[in-house]
């Protein structure tokens, strides 16, 4: 497979191969395809195989057609169209450093955030007015942030991903996710990446996904 088959935007093709990336690595092989038809994933990845991008390309992918069909300019979208939750700051960082990249060539269409800084809630609160397209956040942030109701999910979310999920619920932070499901709309695009498949990974899988594609890799 190659990113150029995959039929994704020629901005997202130029930023791959700026970065580096000649090919997918084999869970960006299986899971791009499958989350672009709008699939939902339940992939047993670990760090250093790609595992970001796997859903980072079909998030920017979604998100630029959308707006091509819309012509809704930037940051004056419709809402908040992804929410990543990571187990740590540090991974929020990471995650937010691969969509930059990955939206090198349409930083004006695309808003990312991420809620990992040191900042308090009602410090972060102004970088929500903006509405971003894109927020990666840990689960207990993000569910301050809905509690004080400085982003609304309910109409306007699409795709949720839980990465390093087994972390996510080692963690603690079960509950958390609980309650940012209670926000969130009825249908909406999930995706989970572990590097275990845990009974409690399980547990989540019924909670987050719609007869998912399960990618063991
Ligand atoms: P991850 O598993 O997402 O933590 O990624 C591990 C490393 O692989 C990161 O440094 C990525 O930049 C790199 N990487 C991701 N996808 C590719 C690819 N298709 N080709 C080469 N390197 C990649």
């Amino acid at each position: 497979t190659t990113f150029e088959s995959m039929c994704l935007d020629m901005r997202i093709i130029k930023a791959v191969k700026k970065i580096g990336y000649e090919h997918p690595t084999l869970i960006q092989a299986k899971s791009i395809p499958l989350s672009l038809q709008g699939k939902d994933i339940l992939a047993k990845a670990r760090t250093g195989s790609g595992k970001t991008a796997a859903y980072t390309i079909p998030i920017v992918q979604k998100i630029l057609m959308a707006k091509q069909n819309t012509k809704i300019p930037s940051s004056k979208g419709a809402g908040v169209k992804a929410v990543i939750l990571v187990p740590t700051k540090e991974l929020c960082e990471q995650v937010q450093q691969n969509l930059l990249q990955i939206c090198f060539y349409c930083t004006h269409l695309i808003n990312v955030v991420h809620l990992g800084s040191e900042q308090s809630v009602d410090e972060q609160r102004g970088m929500l007015r903006d509405v971003p397209d894109i927020i990666i956040s840990t689960p207990t942030r993000l569910v301050n942030h809905l509690k004080n109701q400085n982003i609304k999910l309910d109409m306007s979310l699409e795709m949720l991903v839980i990465d390093e999920a087994d972390l996510v619920l080692s963690y603690g932070y079960q509950e958390d996710i609980q309650t940012i499901k209670s926000f969130l709309p009825k249908v909406c695009q999930g995706f989970l990446m572990s590097a275990t498949l845990t009974p409690q990974v399980d547990e989540l899988k019924k909670l987050i996904l719609h007869t998912p594609a399960i990618l063991r890799l």
